[in-house]
C-alpha cells in the first residue's frame, strides 16, 4: 500500500509518499519564510496555493510513482487558511486516484513519526513546535498532556524574540547561532506545576534588548532558562510515569543545546534520550502518510472531510496497536 500525505497547517507544504514498511519514497517541502515578519495566515495560504502542484508531482516523480491507494491530508490544528489550501489539494488528488482519503492531526503524526524513525519503545514525549509546547506519553488508550505551555509556543517565543531582534522568520536557528557567542544574565523562570510559560520572559528580553543589552547575551539566556524550564517538567514527567526514555519531536528539536541539555538529564537518570531526526524534526507530509496510514489501517475511514484548526492531539482515540513498522498486512 502506498500513500500520499500532505501538510500544510502552517508555514510548510509538503508531499511525500510513503509505504505500509514505514519506508519514505520520497518528500519534498517548500517553506514560507519572510525576512520581515512573522506569518500572516493567508499570505501564507497563497504560498501554498502557487507550490502546491509541484511540490506534490516532484513527490510522485522522486518516489517513481504514478498512483497511490490512500491520500492523507493535515486535518488540524493550523490556520485555517493554509489547512484549506491541503483539504483541497487532497481532495483533487484522491478523486484523480479514485483511492480513499483521510485526515490526520498534526500533532499525532509529529509522534508517531518520532517513533517510526528512531528506537524509542514507551517514551515521555516532548513536542517543541512553533505553536506547541507539550509534555505527553500514551496511558490508558490515549497521548495524554501531562504539561504544556500556558501562553505560547516554544518556537514561537523564539519567533517573536528573533522578530524583535530583525532577524527574520523562524527565529530559532537565527536565535541558536547569536547564543554560541553569548554569556548569562539573570531572565525569569517560569514553571507552574507541570506548565511553563514563556511570554513573562519574552517581555522582559525585549525590555532589555531596548536597553541595548547584547543580543548575544540575550540570546544566550533566554535558551539557557526556556530550555532549563522544559527539561525540569520533562525530568518530573518521567518519574511520576517511570518512563525510562524521552523523545524529543518538533521544530525546536533541531537546537543542538536544548538536545544536549535533556541528554544530561537523561544520563543522569540512568534515562535514554532521543530525538526525532533532524531531518523529520520540522513539518513534513511523511508524518502525515504514516499517520494517516497507521489509523486506515487499523479500520478507520473519514466520515466527514472537514478541517480542524484547533483539535488536540489527546481527543483522538489510538486505536492502532503500534506505531513501528512494519504494518501487518
Ligand atoms: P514546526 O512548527 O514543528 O515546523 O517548527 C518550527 C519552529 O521551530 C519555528 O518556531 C522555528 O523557529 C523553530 N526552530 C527551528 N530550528 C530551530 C533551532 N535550531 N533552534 C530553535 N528553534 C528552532
Ligand atoms: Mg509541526
Amino acid at each position: 500500500m502506498i500513500v500520499l500525505g500532505i501538510e500544510s497547517t502552517a508555514h510548510t507544504f509538503g508531499a511525500a509518499i510513503v509505504n505500509k514498511k514505514g519506508q519514505v519514497l520520497s518528500d519534498v517541502r517548500d517553506i514560507f519564510t519572510t525576512t520581515t515578519g512573522g506569518m500572516i495566515p493567508t499570505q501564507v495560504a497563497e504560498h501554498h496555493t502557487q507550490v502546491a502542484d509541484s511540490v506534490i508531482t516532484k513527490a510522485f516523480a522522486d518516489a517513481k510513482v504514478n498512483h497511490v491507494d490512500l491520500v492523507v491530508y493535515s486535518r488540524g490544528p493550523g490556520l485555517a487558511p493554509c489547512l484549506h489550501v491541503g483539504i483541497a489539494k487532497a481532495k483533487e488528488y484522491a478523486k484523480s486516484f479514485g483511492c480513499d482519503i483521510i485526515g490526520a492531526n498534526h500533532p499525532m503524526a509529529h509522534l508517531t513519526s518520532g517513533l517510526l524513525f528512531t528506537e524509542a519503545q514507551d517514551p515521555v514525549m516532548l513536542y517543541l513546535s512553533g505553536a506547541n509546547t507539550q509534555i505527553i506519553a500514551l496511558e490508558a488508550g490515549k497521548y495524554r498532556v501531562f504539561g504544556e505551555t500556558e501562553d505560547v509556543g516554544l518556537g514561537n517565543a523564539l519567533d517573536k524574540f528573533a522578530r524583535t531582534l530583525g532577524l527574520g522568520f523562524p527565529g530559532g536557528p537565527q536565535i541558536e547561532q547569536l547564543a554560541l557567542q553569548g554569556k548569562w544574565i539573570e531572565l525569569p523562570y517560569t514553571v507552574k506545576g507541570m506548565d511553563v510559560a514563556f511570554s513573562g520572559i519574552i517581555t522582559r528580553v525585549t525590555q532589555l534588548a531596548k536597553k541595548g543589552v547584547a543580543k548575544e547575551d540575550l540570546c544566550y539566556s533566554l535558551q539557557e532558562v526556556f530550555f532549563s524550564m522544559i527539561t525540569e517538567v520533562t525530568e518530573r514527567a518521567m518519574a511520576h510515569l517511570n518512563k525510562q526514555e524521552v523523545l524529543l519531536i518538533g521544530g525546536v528539536a533541531a537546537n543542538k543545546r536544548l538536545c544536549s541539555m535533556l541528554g544530561t538529564m537523561c544520563k543522569a537518570r540512568g534515562a535514554t534520550f532521543f530525538a526525532v531526526p533532524m531531518q523529520y524534526a520540522g513539518d513534513n507530509g511523511a508524518m502525515i502518510a504514516w499517520q494517516g496510514l497507521l489509523e486506515y489501517h487499523a479500520g478507520r475511514r473519514e466520515k466527514k472531510l472537514d478541517i480542524y484548526p484547533y483539535e488536540r492531539c489527546d481527543e483522538i482515540d489510538v486505536i492502532w496497536k503500534s506505531a513501528k513498522p512494519p504494518l501487518s498486512k
